[in-house]
């Protein structure tokens, strides 16, 4: 029986990080392995998950599980929007967050800034469920790194702004500093949204503070979520909401979540900003 195991640090990424915990997967069949000029991209059978995506031996998504981090890390802040139209999403090369964001009818126009074109070839050929809002019309993929092609978009030009990428390590660190999440505000509309993927509570306390800090010294209005994905270290994952202007969460028009999500209900999106003392600790919110 071959497997396929993922190694994590248990704090942070930095360079000098030793592999403290590791998960597995059974590997039923191989159906994609290769190395772009960024990455080692395996797309593998499992017998629990289906279909998985790693980079660089991490695990990104899976055909089981996926649909809990992509409604969270798009729908949360999408839907604090009567008429949403343009997205800009950075990373994101399996296609799941343009799945999600395609489902409001009013968008025009979905931007993928993905820097690996291997990952998005990769994902639609084996990944058809996640990636296959890449035949939309309305969905444009940029190769490039994201930063540099946030920096070129004109001001105010983005209703939304999501940050789907790797966690701080190789051609992800660049979407952790303080200059991209301020050009990210300023390319976004006066009541833009934008939301990014904010690592493990658990093993990633240092990498989260810095990133909560940052984000607060530039939005007006700053708000983690929570939500449990399995196939993530620790499985507690924590994402960040922003905004130049103070959401009023506790009145959320729940009238334009889509109608077919699997883990959020009306319920679910307002639960997801409740975390647990420990987390408000760690990030001093209280
Ligand atoms: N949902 C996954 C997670 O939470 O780890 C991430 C999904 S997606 C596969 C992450 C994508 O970010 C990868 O395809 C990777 O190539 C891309 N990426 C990493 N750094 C990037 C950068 N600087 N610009 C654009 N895309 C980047």
């Amino acid at each position: 029986m071959k497997w396929l195991y993922e190694f994590f640090p248990a704090a942070g990424y930095s360079k000098e990080s030793k592999a403290e915990l590791s998960y597995g997967y059974v590997v039923d069949k191989i159906l994609f392995s290769d190395k772009s000029e960024y990455q080692e991209i395996d797309i593998i059978e499992t017998p629990v998950y289906g279909r998985a995506l790693f980079l660089d031996h991490l695990m990104m998504t899976t055909e089981k599980d996926e649909f809990i981090y992509h409604e969270l890390l798009s729908h949360i802040p999408a839907i604090r929007l009567e008429k949403p139209e343009r997205a800009l999403i950075i990373g994101g090369g399996d296609g799941g967050i343009a799945r999600e964001l395609c489902k409001y009818p009013t968008m025009k126009e979905i931007i993928v800034a993905e820097i690996d074109e291997m990952v998005i070839t990769a994902s639609r050929k084996y990944l058809p469920t996640i990636a296959k809002s890449f035949d939309d019309p309305r969905v444009k993929i940029q190769i490039g790194d994201g930063a540099a092609f946030v920096a070129n978009q004109p001001d105010k030009s983005f209703d939304i702004i999501l940050v789907d990428s790797t966690e701080p390590i190789g051609p992800g660190i660049t979407l952790y500093q303080e200059k991209f999440y301020r050009t990210c505000c300023d390319k976004l509309k006066d009541n833009g949204q934008f939301a990014a993927q904010g690592l493990a509570p658990l093993i990633h306390t240092e990498s989260q503070q810095l990133m909560y800090q940052t984000l607060k010294k530039i939005f007006n209005w700053v708000r983690p979520y929570m939500g449990v994905i399995p196939t993530y270290p620790t499985s507690l994952w924590l994402f960040f909401h922003a905004s130049k202007n103070v959401q009023d969460i506790d009145n959320i028009s729940i009238s334009r979540l889509p109608k077919d999500t699997r883990y959020l209900t009306p319920d679910m999106v307002s639960a997801s900003y409740c975390i647990p003392k420990f987390v408000e600790n760690n990030l001093n919110i209280k």
